[in-house]
């Protein structure tokens, strides 16, 4: 089954205490539902200090959260927007931006 958020996405967050930040997706967890976002929903956490990591104390990260609370930024019109799949013209299903029509292409991701 297709997703209409890819790693690589350019997101909004809509909810919670980082609405409005825009990031990358940087993880999907499809069983969860959930994405990491670059920026988004920052947890500190403390670490102690432990073999094999070079140093121990408080540090920050993206904990996930639920894909529904973020919109994909569409490449062409720049705005959040719903995404729609359809059949191009070689029949490759491919998404869509609902706003201005365009194709969304797969991210780049590395
Ligand atoms: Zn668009």
């Amino acid at each position: 089954m297709a997703s209409k958020l890819l790693t690589g996405d350019q997101v909004l967050v809509i909810r919670g205490r980082d609405k409005g930040v825009i990031g990358r997706i940087r993880r999907n967890i499809h069983k969860d539902g959930k994405v990491i976002v670059d920026g988004a929903n920052v947890v500190r956490r403390h670490v102690p200090r432990q073999q094999g990591v070079a140093q121990g104390g408080i540090i920050e990260s993206e904990a996930p959260f639920d894909r529904s609370n973020v919109m994909l930024i569409c490449p062409s019109c720049d705005q959040p927007v719903r995404v729609g799949f359809r059949m191009n013209d070689s029949g490759v299903k491919e998404r869509y931006c609902r706003i201005c029509d365009a194709a969304i292409p797969r991210p780049d991701v590395d």
